[in-house]
């Protein structure tokens, strides 16, 4: 019996890493006497765009509330609707709700888990007004030919990168390929700050001062409240943690690109179906996530092995009380399907070698 323990994530340890860093930071915000949208969240923004290479980003309140603002600056509401995937978190679904507009679910690709662009098409009709493509797991969605299908049908695509931040199509970062990209940084996505935060990317300039002004009241640079507002603010001392998150987030990525090229060498697609990404696809696996027959045996007998596992996600949204009736959807079956046999396995950056070797051969043993 080993006396490893692994937890499926440890934010202590990541802070850890950059404590010296980000103490120092933090005490230049405490004492600066300036809070909310001042220098640092400038900085933090113009630092973003730039690593994203788009020309504006937003920072605001959470993910929700990335998405949420994109769809209302986007001119999107009652009567309109939206395409995205049943198999993402409730929010991506939640933030077209808020607006109005009615979620159209389209199903998966089983070899990516994420929206099968072969299916868009069928879901458009008059009403349709964007699609919203989910990066699952940090693995990027087929962008070219969702990008594609978007100008056929002149309608927008605005990314959910809430789990993708770094991944890239041909070195183009996700978050750039839409007409907006809305990211998450609570603490256990691939960028985390110290609590909530997130940020709208966009190459558009009226979308961006439109969102500048939604996520602050509704006011304009003159002052004046043109719009109904909300307070969607990202803090100075977020912004300050986010900066210095910036600087390593090639290297944390790449430490879990190391992890899952370590899993994918053990657990080879004849034990254990994953998502797999393709040529030039820079998957940030924000998860490592498995498909298997008996997943409860599996999540038992890791337990008993202290590895920890976690599911993501055990119920496609439109098996949910409330989706169920809110979105358009019509056969869901490879969703369905994966719902039922995912699991995922502990992966971030700051896994010693032996933890990471002890969840390959532990879980490769009980598959095998
Ligand atoms: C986390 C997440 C969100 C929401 O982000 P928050 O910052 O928690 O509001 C949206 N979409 C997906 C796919 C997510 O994983």
């Amino acid at each position: 019996m080993s006396d490893i323990v692994v937890p499926f994530a440890d934010l202590q340890r990541a802070y850890e890493a950059l404590r010296p860093e980000i103490d120092d930071r933090i005490r230049e915000v405490t004492s600066s006497g300036n809070y909310i949208l001042g220098e640092y969240v400038a900085a933090f923004e113009q630092a973003a765009a730039e690593y994203l290479g788009v020309k504006h980003t937003i920072a605001v309140a959470s993910g929700t509330d990335a998405l949420h603002l994109a769809i209302v600056a986007a001119g999107i509401g009652p009567g309109h609707e939206v395409i995205t995937t049943p198999f993402t978190f409730a929010a991506t679904v939640e933030a077209i709700e808020y607006t109005g507009a009615r979620p159209v679910l389209v199903d998966i690709d089983p070899d990516t888990f994420n929206i099968d662009a072969n299916l868009i098409e069928g879901a458009v009709t008059s009403q349709t007004r964007a699609i919203l493509p989910v990066h699952l797991f940090g693995l990027p969605a087929n962008m070219e030919q969702i990008m594609d299908l978007a100008e056929r049908h002149g309608i927008l695509v605005i990314e959910d990168c809430a789990q993708c931040f770094g991944a890239a199509i041909d070195g183009q970062a996700t978050g750039s390929f839409g007409h907006a990209g809305a990211f998450s940084f609570y603490p256990t996505k691939t960028m985390g700050c110290l609590g909530d935060g997130g940020l709208i990317s966009t190459n558009d300039p009226a979308l961006n001062r439109r969102l500048g002004e939604l996520r602050n009241h509704g006011i304009s640079d003159q002052g004046e409240h043109v719009t109904l507002g909300f307070n969607s603010r990202l803090d100075e001392l977020q912004a300050a943690v986010l900066q210095i998150k910036l600087t390593h987030i090639d290297e944390t990525n790449e430490r879990r690109r190391q992890i899952a090229a370590h899993y994918d060498s053990v657990l080879t697609d004849a034990v254990a179906k994953t998502p797999r990404s393709s040529p030039g696809v820079h998957h940030v696996y924000a998860y490592y996530t498995i498909l298997v027959d008996d997943r409860d045996t599996l999540r038992a007998q890791l337990r008993d092995a202290e590895i920890a596992t976690a599911l993501y996600y055990p119920k496609p949204l439109h098996k949910h009380v409330h989706f169920s009736t809110t979105c358009r959807f019509g056969p869901l079956n490879i969703a369905e399907q994966v719902a039922q046999q995912c699991v995922s396995l502990p992966i971030f950056p700051e896994m010693n070698d032996d933890e990471v070797d002890y969840v390959a051969s532990t879980t490769a043993a009980l598959l095998a």
